[in-house]
């Protein structure tokens, strides 16, 4: 008998029939003779839904009852999935993530698991039952609701994968796979049949939002194997796992792209040491999370900084510079700029290959398509280019590499 942990996202559970769905695949793998646990999401939309609830009565809601209220959206998917297992003869248990024994530290609406105590749920299992788990959520030391970040029932699917030493891990989701781009964006995206945790992460965190980044993470440190597949069909998905030999030969695996980011500039600083990280500093202060930064010197010994953010920061970060700068420098000047996207082609081949950026480049300059920012890691090249491109600069890009065919 295997142990089976399956994820259902927001949209394999955002109606009643869709949920309906869920309980009978569930139903399925029980009766091939496995023990099945799912985690669930909230139904689709309901998240967004209390956070929009919650801004209306409040610009600033506290943390710590966003995350209360953000809770309660995966409790009404488990009590639902579990209602209608029953109602298919299935002996069904929903489990908060108390329950399931997922303890968490930092900070609230960003908790961090720390611990798994799945007593109880082993209990259940012993006796019998099928377990419906509250995706997203933990709680700390001191019995406080935390929520996992957005997209964290992905990270609750691994670790409870992890701590009951599942045999299987599926996340089950509205695509069949991790595909080479989003298939929403470019169409003929081609699903991959494996893809490793690092290519995995950089492109989850480089927007490919098909796997939340932590949850990546988490099951790289702890050598979770999953699978990403449909919750509709039964095609076979794509295996996310440590990289082999073979996957060199692919020089890159896939691109994401990532919207609605902004640029900061700030020239007329004196190139003296300690400017840096004084400018840093005030924005990671201020919880700004910068993506891409370059520094360079100008001209007369001034140095001239650049840093993409969250469109979202952009005006938290320019009040955070204002004092700064008028410290630094009467000649500081800043200038920013919204309506930028990031285009990232991530692969480990390019540890072994040369001429990717320029191949990349080259496929943006033939479109027309200006380059602002560009950084470089040992498995990803990032650009910005103006939001209104992205899309073309996907397609143009996947196509360069000849993505949407398989690699010989
Ligand atoms: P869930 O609600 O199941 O967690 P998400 O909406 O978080 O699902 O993730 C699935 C979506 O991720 C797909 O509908 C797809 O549009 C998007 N996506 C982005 N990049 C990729 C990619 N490279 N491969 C597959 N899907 C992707
Ligand atoms: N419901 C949460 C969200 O919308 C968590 C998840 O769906 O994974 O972000
Ligand atoms: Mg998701």
């Amino acid at each position: 008998m295997a142990l089976i942990v399956q994820k259902y996202g927001g949209t394999s559970v955002g109606s009643i029939d869709r949920i309906r769905n869920v309980a009978g695949r569930m139903a399925r793998t029980r009766d091939a003779g496995n023990q099945v646990v799912a985690v669930v999401s909230a139904m689709s939309g309901v998240t967004d839904g209390l956070i929009k609830m919650a801004k209306e009565l409040n610009e600033e809601p506290a943390d710590r009852e966003l995350d209360v209220l953000l809770a309660t959206g995966e409790q009404q998917s488990i009590a639902l999935v579990a209602m209608a297992l029953h109602s298919l003869g299935v002996d069904a248990a929903s489990v908060t993530g108390r329950q399931a024994g997922i303890y968490t530290t930092g900070s609230h609406t960003r908790g961090r698991i720390s611990n798994m105590d799945p007593t109880l749920m082993r209990k259940f299992l012993d006796e019998g039952k099928t377990l419906v788990v509250a995706g997203f959520q933990g709680v700390t030391l001191d019995g406080m609701v935390h929520t996992l970040g957005r997209g964290g029932s992905d990270l609750t699917a691994i670790a409870v994968a992890a701590a009951l030493k599942a045999d299987v891990c599926q996340i089950l989701t509205d695509v069949d796979g991790v595909y080479t781009c989003d298939p929403r964006i470019v169409k003929n995206a081609r699903k991959l049949p494996e893809i490793s945790y690092d290519e995995m992460l950089e492109m989850a965190s480089s927007g490919s939002k098909v796997m939340q980044s932590r949850s990546v993470e988490f099951a790289k440190k702890f050598g979770v194997i999953f699978e990403v597949r449909s919750s509709l069909n039964d095609n076979p998905g794509t295996l996310v796992l440590e990289e082999h030999p073979n996957m060199e030969n692919v020089v890159i695996r896939g691109i994401s792209i990532e919207r609605s980011q902004a640029r900061v500039t700030i020239s007329g600083i004196p190139d003296h040491p300690g400017m840096s990280g004084k400018i840093l500093g005030c924005l990671a202060e201020a919880e700004i999370n910068l993506d891409m930064i370059v520094s360079n010197i100008s001209s007369e010994d001034r140095s001239k900084h650049s840093f993409t953010m969250h469109s979202n920061d952009l005006g938290k970060a320019q009040a955070a510079l204002k004092p700064v700068l008028a410290e630094l420098s009467k000649d500081a000047k800043i200038e920013t700029e919204a309506g930028i996207a990031k285009l990232s082609a991530v692969g480990i081949g390019m540890r072994s290959h040369s001429g990717v950026a320029a191949t990349m480049f080259k496929a943006l300059g033939d479109k027309g398509i200006n380059i602002g920012m560009i950084s470089t890691s040992e498995i990803k090249i990032a650009v910005t280019v103006d939001e209104i491109h992205i899309e073309d600069a996907a397609r143009a890009v996947h196509d360069a590499f000849g993505l949407d065919k398989e690699p010989v």
